[in-house]
């Protein structure tokens, strides 16, 4: 008879299953039977495909069977790691007890959920980069953020008053997955579905005690609120020790160079915009760093840019003085490099999960730091003296570990091995047993052999039997019949036991067990005293990636001939013969043309003419990287530079993609453009590729001069405008402080050169019949083309009627003049006097867009 699903799920089993199951909604349950974690119904269905996995079924004869699949236990973090890729949660469900001693169902608890926000193993693809969880919730002061970094035990928290300023710092520090409370609606959470961040829930706020202290430096209640919520989501998930979690550090967007994540992207700051990768960004060409730590610390700085002048030549001398000390340098990178990931050991150490292998990496990485030192006191002493203070060696665990832990542990901590003889006298007593114990079988087995004659016997051992004398079929009739206890019979083989030999046995076995279990028991103690010293190690790591930004810095300086930029108060602006370092990097550097950049308070704004293709969008991305690198305390592809601090960068670069809201480029376009005028100051840079384009052509230039207008007029940030639109360049006879530039290109041998070189006034306005011509086409098409180019340019000279924007839309419609070469259809441009397109028109005004 057939069982129905129903009947199925009601086993003991199934019913605990189910239960457990209940508690994790959201995520694959993987259920511990015995070597396997198993997977049933929904989850094994999906499972199986995102795992590739075998489908089976539980209780196949009844007439619903339970889907299941499996995975065995020692594979089992692949198959995790697989679907937190997927960002999935995954819930490791375990036998509390052992089977064979439980009565009735063994007990089960899930003993970590697993979720994309809080992975502790990153994998060596993962070692540059911060794997981070973030969370907020919405105050009456604001917006409280928070986010950390479960791996290294970072955490910070500030207080933001607008969404869009939560969705700047949640793509900035690129989070894995979102944690909110009820405070935040579903539209909101929504807004993170399209970048494939996971959202996930926690309303009950419960710290444990001893992570309270973590929020203590806090003064901000919405900062405070994010971080609890941040620690309960994180306490609950993970359900053991967090010890190595740090202090709450507040910190205020406002202080640091501000980029929006348009901006961040568009210039390709840490993500290819083609490929999606590292690879081609400034950070790929700037990352010559020797360690995890630094490599996520550089990623840190090129996100957060300073702002105080001081700050900046801190690093700058620092860098100035490495990059002088070649030797120095070589021998600092030399250890760098045998420098281990000390902030992800040390959450390891906490966490609970690190071996006697990573006891050894952290003793190797804690030996290089008196090397370190040694380097450091050779250079300027006022200019490291800090860095120099800071490196703690940590000696008593470096000594502590070199005293007790073999310098090639196995990998498991149970089985012995791991401690080094001399470290502890009982554990030496009990090998010195054991030894003995060896040694007195092998002798044993020699005076077997010679009592009987039998020179194949042989004293063996296995787990199921233990100690056995082993003697072939064909000599069994040697052998005398006292003493000797038949064991275990073979196909060509009689196993033996004496007395003598179990009485060994016993002793060798015994002090075997005591042995590993004394091992485990001091690897432990061992744990813990490092566990105390995190706080130093951590310490010890934040000086360690400092240093190795810095000898990168310097690096890449060396390599691609950078200067030091002089940072002045003022608003003048002096770059001579300045590079883009990643185009330059990519075409060589015999051809890339140097370009100078000269603005101050009398030219804040630089429109730029020129062909497509000439280099107009290189030189103003060469100009914000520029910015960017100096506040990061890096020097800058120039000649020489002297620059002012920049605030803000804006840019409006390209047709970026809006992945967030759906947006069209051309409204993605005009909100960067808006989003620039509302707030940028006098000190910010804004970089404006091409506005207007998006729209008919009279439409985009009205709003490109409109715009040009407003910056100079009201904003006076210094501006990077680069147009097609060759009539904007009368600009230069209204607005006192715009001057025209344009990119130089020359016919060769009738070959058209970019010479990608800047040069002052507007670009030659016929510029596109002359690639025409050079490229061949007929002379009449030539004529007429020029022709048609008259023609538009007396009738562009007419004054066009004045658009009220205040006027009714249809009278604004009406007034704006008919462009006839358009370049995209324009939204209103529809043949009047249709009805039934005046009808359409009509029901679409009525629709609440
Ligand atoms: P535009 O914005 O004018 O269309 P781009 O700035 O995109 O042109 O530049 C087009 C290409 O020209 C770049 O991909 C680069 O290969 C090359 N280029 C730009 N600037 C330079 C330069 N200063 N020196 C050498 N090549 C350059």
């Amino acid at each position: 008879a057939k069982k129905s699903a129903q009947e199925s799920m009601e086993t003991p089993m199934m019913k605990q299953y189910q239960a457990i199951k209940d508690q994790y909604p959201d995520a694959f349950l993987f259920y511990r039977i015995g070597d396997f974690y198993e997977l049933f119904n929904d989850d094994a269905v999906k499972g199986s495909q995102l795992l590739e996995l075998t489908l089976t079924a539980r209780n196949h004869n009844s007439a619903d069977p339970i889907p299941m699949c499996g995975v065995p236990h020692h594979a089992v973090q692949n198959y995790i790691d697989i679907l937190v890729d997927h960002g999935e949660k995954v819930a490791i469900c375990e036998q509390m007890e052992d089977p064979t001693l439980a009565k009735g169902m063994v007990k089960r608890e899930v003993i970590q959920l697993v979720t994309p926000g809080t992975r502790m193993e990153t994998g060596v693809t993962g070692a540059k980069v911060n794997n981070y969880l973030a969370g907020f919730t919405k105050q009456a002061a604001g917006f409280g953020f928070a986010y950390a970094d479960v791996s290294t035990g970072e955490l910070q928290t500030a207080n933001l008053t607008t969404f869009d300023a939560v969705l700047n710092e949640v793509m900035a520090v690129e989070a894995k997955e979102i944690v909110v409370d009820d405070t935040i609606d579903d539209a909101l959470r929504a807004q993170f579905k399209p970048l494939g961040i996971l959202v996930s829930t926690q309303t009950d706020i419960t710290t444990s005690a001893e992570l309270s202290f973590l929020t203590q430096d806090l003064t901000d209640h919405a900062e405070t609120a994010a971080v609890s919520m941040l620690l309960s989501y994180m306490e609950g998930t993970q359900k053991r020790n967090l010890s190595h979690l740090q202090r709450a550090i507040a910190y205020e967007p406002s202080y640091f160079l501000k980029m929006d994540h348009y901006a961040k992207r568009n210039l390709e700051l840490a993500t290819n915009i083609r490929t999606g990768k590292k690879s081609g960004t400034l950070l790929w060409l700037l990352d010559e760093t020797k360690t995890a730590m630094g490599g996520r610390l550089l990623k840190q700085w090129l996100d957060r840019p300073l702002l105080s002048v001081e700050a900046i030549n801190a690093r700058q001398d620092k860098v100035a003085e490495l990059l002088e000390h070649y030797f120095e340098r070589s021998n600092l990178q030399d250890e760098l490099v045998k420098v281990y990931d000390l902030e992800r050991l040390a959450g390891r150490v906490a966490f609970g999960n690190v071996n006697g292998r990573d006891l050894i990496q952290l003793k190797t990485s804690l030996k290089q730091v008196p090397k370190i030192k040694y380097v450091l006191e050779e250079l300027n002493q006022t200019v490291f003296g800090d860095l120099l203070k800071g490196l703690d060696p940590v000696d008593d665990v470096a000594d502590l570990i070199e005293r007790a832990v073999d310098d090639e542990p196995p990998i498991s901590v149970t089985d012995g091995g791991v401690i080094k003889d001399g470290y502890d006298q009982q554990l030496d007593a009990y090998r010195d047993a054991m030894k003995n114990g060896k040694q007195w079988i092998a002798e044993l087995e020699a005076k077997e052999r010679k009592e009987t004659g039998i020179s194949t016997l042989k004293i063996g051992y296995n787990r199921v039997f233990g100690y056995y004398i082993e003697v072939t079929k064909a000599n069994l009739s040697k052998l005398p019949e006292d003493r000797y206890e038949r064991k275990q019979t073979l196909t060509n083989a009689e196993r033996f036991s004496t007395p003598e030999l179990k009485e060994k046995e016993t002793l060798i076995l015994e002090a075997q067990e005591k042995s590993t279990a004394l091992e485990y028991q001091l690897f432990n103690k061992i744990r813990e005293v490092v566990k105390a010293a995190i706080g130093r190690l951590q310490r010890l790591a934040k000086v360690v990636a400092s240093l190795d930004v810095l000898q990168s810095f310097a690096v890449v300086s060396e390599n691609y001939r950078f200067v030091r930029p002089q940072l002045t108060t003022d608003h003048d602006l002096e770059i001579e013969a300045g590079r883009h370092p990643v185009v330059e990097k990519v075409l060589g550097k015999q051809e890339y043309v140097p370009n100078d950049v000269r603005m101050d308070d009398d030219t804040t704004v630089l429109l730029i003419t020129g062909p497509n293709m000439s280099g107009k969008s290189t030189y103003m991305r060469q100009l914000a990287l520029t910015v960017i690198m100096a506040q990061m305390g890096c020097f800058v592809p120039a000649k020489s530079a002297v620059m002012p601090v920049f605030d803000q960068i804006f840019t409006r670069i390209g047709a970026a993609d809006d992945l967030i809201s759906g947006n069209s480029t051309f409204m993605v376009e005009m909100q960067e453009a808006n989003d620039a005028l509302m707030h940028a100051t006098a000190n910010s840079l804004l970089l404006f590729d091409e506005i207007g384009r998006g729209t008919a052509t009279y439409d985009g230039m009205a709003l490109a001069q409109a715009i040009i207008e407003y910056v100079h007029d009201h904003v006076h940030a210094k501006t990077l405008f680069s147009t097609h639109y060759h009539e904007l360049t009368d600009l230069e006879d209204s607005l006192t402080t715009l001057k025209n530039i344009h990119v130089g290109a020359v016919e060769e041998n009738g070959q058209l050169v970019f010479l990608h070189q800047i040069q002052p006034g507007p670009a030659d306005k016929s510029y596109g019949i002359h690639v025409a011509k050079l490229a061949g086409m007929p002379t009449d098409l030539l004529t007429r083309a020029a022709n048609i180019l008259q023609e538009l340019e007396a009738h562009a000279g007419e004054t066009p009627t004045p658009v009220n924007v205040d006027a009714p839309l249809q009278e604004a419609v009406d007034a704006t003049p008919k462009a006839t070469p358009t370049e995209q259809l324009a939204l209103f441009d529809v043949p009047s006097g249709d009805p039934k397109m005046a009808a359409v028109i009509d029901e679409l005004k009525q629709m609440n867009l």
